[in-house]
């Protein structure tokens, strides 16, 4: 990997996280509606816990035009949310705040790879700097949002489209899954 990839680099940085397919089951054409519907990816509750010790913040940016399209509702959303937080709190972890963008509106200027929810967890918690920030995300909007941002990337390739190394959407590093990326931060560069 070209870029510095070690605890150090990021200790104190804010951690942004995509939700669907990096804390959580993608469902195939379908929003998760509910907490039975919630599946955590294999390792990321541990992975968030390690990363909640070295990340000073950690914010969900999460597009889920779901509750726009009427599929579902705010109120069905922040279950879930709870629902997630609880059990990653539980396990040690942290989620400081979760951003959503819920118009139903594919262009929206609300929506990843716009920067409208990072400009807002920047005016909530002022202490971010988008320089010092990491997004990881599974898919291209994600990406951008993060460049758009200037933030540093990391693609999270669950469908196995990249060879890994290989840059992914301009991505600075790539991963199979949010916690192949944090066991990897957390055992590299510790001398
Ligand atoms: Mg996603």
């Amino acid at each position: 990997m070209d870029e510095l990839w070690n605890p150090e680099r990021f200790r104190n940085w804010t951690l942004f996280l995509d939700r669907d397919g990096v804390i959580n089951r993608e469902l195939p054409s379908d929003y998760v509606k509910c907490i039975d519907e919630f599946e955590f990816e294999p390792g990321a509750i541990q992975a968030i816990a390690d990363l909640s010790d070295l990340f000073s913040l950690i914010v969900i940016v999460t597009n889920q035009r779901g509750v726009g399209a009427g599929l579902m509702t705010n109120t069905d959303l922040n279950t879930v949310h709870e629902h997630m937080t609880r059990l990653i709190v539980s396990a040690g972890g942290r989620i400081d705040a979760i951003y959503a963008a819920t118009a139903e509106d594919r262009q929206s200027t609300e929506r990843k790879p716009k920067p409208t929810m990072g400009l807002k967890a920047k005016s909530d918690y002022p202490e971010i700097e988008f320089e010092k920030s990491l997004m990881v995300g599974n898919s291209e909007s994600d990406i951008l949002f993060g460049k758009n941002l200037g933030m540093k990337t990391a693609f999270i390739d669950d469908k196995n489209q990249f060879e890994q190394r290989n840059s992914a959407f301009g991505s600075d590093w790539v991963f199979s899954s949010l916690s192949s990326l944090a066991y990897s931060l957390m055992n590299s560069g510790i001398e």
